[in-house]
Parts: structure tokens; sequence; C-alpha cells
């Protein structure tokens, strides 16, 4: 294994959409999408008993409940195509198509919602001793802990001040270092103008910081009163997503652990900035993950000659009140791609998606009865196994 230095300038990456989706007016409780998307998988010609369904989410348990209505709406358990943080684990498409004629993916990245505090990426673990709250999607909140203390650091370590009336920028040593293989890269064109051989000139070099001159769009972005401080003010969240971007050593290993972060990094700017970092970090990876997985699909033999809706989108997991068992989970659909047995197919953006399946009866005549079947199978005569 050998770790890649992944360079990440936000302006060398043009193929990148916009990182996150609207919400609003988007979503829909799973116990509405669910039969919607059974019954447009029915309008498209899917024949009912024969759809394989399956679910690329994560391990976390809060994900059991869209799980539950999945089976209870398509009649199966669906098969799991999912990897931690809501990655498609695409390898497994061969075996999924084996096992029905007709096939629909449903992946989902998640993020907690607390009611309570109206705030995302948190949830109530009910089963902990105390009902402690933790992070949601855990994983998620796990890879991009690196990329915010790295930003808390530059915040507090780039400060503006004033110098006999003149405007300085003070900017922390390590920050100005161009040989680290880790870390948060200044623009440095953002914050400082270059003298006449093209250089960041320092007029100051202190101890653990060098001070230079700002830019003037530099000053008009942070405003000037920004400088006139009794004392060196931390620029703050001044410092926006596009004046700097992350290199760091992340291992190569296919859809494994590091995958999330691959995903993420060249986008760790806007999400360390955002005001719910979690929250746009799920977006951005069901967004990479639908454009990813979408060409694995049209490429995969198995699926040739089969009908497959894929659909990506955000899990909400609203944390269970005290009577609750159940999270209520909310549906936010970003794109679907569907496709025929001849081998013809199509993507459906955000809009017209959310729109289509709002036009899909909530009525499923086809569900199951999932306290029935428990019960019929503890009244099935016992089959013994030959050993
Ligand atoms: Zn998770």
């Amino acid at each position: 294994m050998k770790d890649v230095a992944v360079n990440n300038d936000p302006e060398s990456n043009i193929e990148k959409p916009a990182g996150g989706f609207p919400m609003q007016g988007m979503m829909m409780d799973y116990n509405l999408f669910m039969p919607r998307l059974f019954n447009w998988c029915k309008s498209l010609g899917f024949d009912p008993g024969k759809i394989m369904p399956s679910r690329a989410f994560c391990s976390d348990e809060s994900q059991g409940y869209p799980i539950i209505l999945m089976t209870k709406h398509f009649g199966t358990f669906p098969f799991n195509h999912g990897r931690v943080g809501g990655v498609v684990a695409t390898g497994r498409h061969g075996p999924h198509a084996a096992h029905g004629r007709d096939m629909v993916i449903v992946q989902a990245s998640h993020v907690g919602y607390d009611p309570e505090q109206k705030a995302f990426g948190i949830y109530r673990r009910a089963h902990t001793t105390h009902e402690e709250r933790s992070s949601s999607c855990g994983k998620i909140h796990n890879v991009i802990s690196w990329y915010k203390n790295e930003y808390a650091f530059a915040r507090h370590n780039i400060l503006l001040h004033n110098d006999n009336e003149s405007r300085i920028i003070v900017i922390d040593n390590q920050l100005l270092r161009e040989d680290r293989d880790e870390g948060l890269f200044l623009r440095l064109d953002r914050f400082i103008d270059t003298d006449a051989d093209g250089q960041h000139s320092p007029t100051k070099i202190l101890s653990t910081a060098k001070v230079f001159k700002p830019a003037s769009s530099l000053v008009q972005h942070v405003g000037e009163g920004s400088f006139n401080g009794i004392t060196p003010k931390p620029i703050g969240t001044k410092l926006v997503s596009d004046s700097f971007y992350f290199n760091r050593n992340i291992p190569r290993l296919g859809e494994g652990a590091h995958h999330i972060e691959r995903n993420m990094i060249g986008y760790m700017p806007q999400i360390v900035t955002a005001p719910s970092p979690v929250l746009t970090a799920a977006q951005i990876n069901t967004q990479i993950e639908f454009d990813r997985t979408f060409r694995t699909i049209v490429k995969e033999q198995g699926y040739k000659g089969k009908k497959v809706l894929f659909i990506a989108g955000l899990n909400i997991d609203i944390s269970p009140e005290h009577n609750q068992l159940f999270p209520l989970t909310k549906f936010v659909p970003w794109a679907a791609y569907v496709q025929d047995r001849d081998g013809f197919y199509y993507t459906l953006e955000q809009q017209e998606l959310v729109q289509l399946l709002a036009q899909q009866s909530t009525d499923n005549h086809d569900q199951i009865d999932l306290e029935q079947a428990i019960q019929m199978m503890t009244e099935l005569d016992e089959v013994n196994i030959d050993i």
C-alpha cells in the first residue's frame, strides 16, 4: 500500500460539479418515498415480485428503518450494496444482478438531525446508557475532523492589523511553507500582492510568522474595519473557501476505508466553511457516488438486458423521541438513472426527479405484512438439515 499525495487546488479540477444541493421542498418521508419508488418502478414496466432492490447505505443502525420499509414495499429484503458512509460497492453489481429479474439500487449518504437543537450532524443514541447524542454520519464526521482542525488553525493564525496607519496581514510560517506534504495551503495571491519580481515578499519577519501588505482585493473582501482593531484580529470566518485548498496523503484502497476522503478532499474548503459541515459533506458524497456509480452500471455485463433504476439522495435521520422505536427518516432525492432491457437509458436531475416521485401514488397493494410473514415462518413445519 502506498500513500499518494492528492493535489486539490480547486482551480485545477474543472470537472467538479458544484457541491451540495437544494433541500427546500425536495424531501419526503420514507413511508411516502418507498411506495412512490415502487409505483414508479411498476409504471416503468418492472414486474412486482421479480424486482431485487438493493441499498447502498452506511452501516449505522439508524439506516434500518428505510431498509425495513424497502423490504415491506418491494416484498424482499434488499441486497446490501453499501459501505460505511454510503459508498456504493460497485464490485457487487454482478451478484446483485444475478438475484432478480429487474434491479433497483438506492444510494444514500446520511446525516442526523436533532429537532430540539435544530442541528444537523447529531443523533440521539437511545440505546446508550444515558441516551447520549453522537455524530451522524460518524464516518463522515471522522473524515472531515482533520480538515476542520486545519481550517480552525488557519482562521486563528492569519491576523489583520495596522502598523503606523498602514494595513498589515500576519501569516503563520507553517501556512506559508509550500514544501509540506499535507495541510491547508493558502492561495497566496488572494492575500498578498506580488512585488516587481513576482514574489510575495514580507515587510517584516517575526519569530513564528511573517508580515505582509495585504492585497487590495483582500481589503475589499474583509472590509477596512477588519484592520482597525487595537490588537491584531484573526481573519476568522472571512477565510473563505476559494482562498485555500488541502493536500493530504490518503492511502489508495479502492472503495475501502479511505474512499470517502478521496471523494471529498477537493471539496473540503467548501465543507469546512459550511454552516453544517457534515450535512454538506454527506450531500457531496451522494453527488460523487451517483456520478461515479452510474457509469459502472452502464458498463456492467450483469445488468445487460435488465431494467435498472438507480436513485441517489440523502437520508436525514431525525433523532427518535423517547417513545419511538425508529427515526423519522426523510429522503432528499438528488438524481436517478433509468435503464431499459434494450439498453436505452437516461438520467433524471433533482427537480424532475422530485416532481416525478411526487406524482406517484402512495398506495401500494403489493406491500407485504411483515408481522404476518414472520408469524407464518414460526408456524411452518421444521425442516431437518441432513449432515
Ligand atoms: Zn454513517
